[in-house]
């Protein structure tokens, strides 16, 4: 197969094994082509694309827009702080303005979950979903799923355990996803209160003891808090949470056995990891932010490739 089944990344739950497969295969390519002395193919000259985001992000944003400039696409940046959104304009009337001068293609952070499905139904270009609320951040859990590849040689079979804030997390749910589409096994770690009900139906298991988990695990994802999604308090205090939930270099040291750590960023040290641990060499949070550019690259090229057709 060489395209994707979908015109648009709007989340892990719409994509198949092989389109991840294919990602994977043309992210290698990338990879290689961003480690050269010239890092960049002509491949999307004729291509505009949009990044709108309504909610704040700094490394997401940066390495879409590499991964464009990469491709030679032609770019446009948008942020709703400085836009007319403000002034009560639609998000069907802002975009269209903006397709209406040529875009080809949008990739849209919002605060809304399903914003990207709403806009791929009413706008006429390819839409990549760059988080939607707390439900999914597809090209994230790509590029972690390649991260794991990377370091392990393979997805499939691999225990992994994610920790944290599962409840408000749009990276949990597109690493469930994308993580069960390759056959690993999925554990989900953290307060009872910050873990959704019903989860298991996604095919993961529940752990409320961190020691348990990561006794069990090859790789743990450890997950920030995500306190501006809050609005009543889920857990007694941060000291508490940090207690049960943090991860420390005296717990990984007394694991008879080397686990992989990873983390989407931005970290809050000393919460969820400790700056010792997410420095160390069981770390591939560095590796991850790499992997971004090349995984978004292959999306945004796969996703043109149908475009142009
Ligand atoms: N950067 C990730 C996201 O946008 C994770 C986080 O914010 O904690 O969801």
């Amino acid at each position: 197969m060489s395209e994707l089944s979908v015109d648009h990344l709007l989340g892990i739950k719409y994509i198949t094994k092989e389109d991840v497969d294919l990602i994977f295969k043309t992210a290698d390519h990338f990879k290689e082509v961003i480690n050269r002395p010239i890092k960049k193919v002509p491949s999307l000259r004729d291509i505009t694309i949009a990044n709108l985001f309504f909610e704040n992000s700094t490394r997401t944003r940066l390495s879409f827009e590499l991964a464009e400039k990469r491709l030679s696409a032609d770019v446009v940046n948008f942020s709703a702080a400085s836009s007319s959104v403000k002034k009560g304009e639609t998000l069907i009337d802002t975009v269209n303005n903006i397709l209406s001068m040529k875009v080809d293609m949008v990739v849209m952070r919002h605060p809304n979950p399903g914003a990207g499905v709403f806009l791929s139904q009413h706008v006429n270009a390819s839409i990549v979903n760059a988080g939607d609320g707390a439900h999914e951040h597809p090209t994230q859990a790509l590029l972690d799923s390649y991260s794991i590849r990377e370091r392990l040689g393979e997805v499939t079979g691999k225990n992994i355990v994610i920790v944290g804030d599962i409840l408000h997390s749009r990276v949990a749910l597109s690493n469930i996803f994308a993580l069960k589409l390759q056959g690993a096994n999925v554990k989900v770690c953290g307060p009872k209160t910050l873990i959704p009900k019903h989860i298991e139906k996604l095919g993961v298991e529940v752990e409320t003891n961190l020691r348990k988990a990561l006794e069990w695990c090859d790789v743990a994802n450890m997950l920030r808090v995500q306190n501006e999604r809050m609005d009543i308090s889920y857990f007694p205090s941060t000291r508490e949470y940090v207690q049960q939930f943090g991860l420390t270099k005296d717990i990984l040291d007394s694991l008879n056995k080397e686990i992989t750590i990873m983390h989407p960023g931005p970290i809050n040290r000393g919460v969820e990891i400790t700056s010792e641990v997410a420095d160390s060499d069981h770390a591939i949070i560095l590796d991850q932010v790499q992997n971004g550019v090349a995984v978004r690259m292959a999306v945004i090229y796969l996703l043109a490739s149908k475009i142009k057709q």
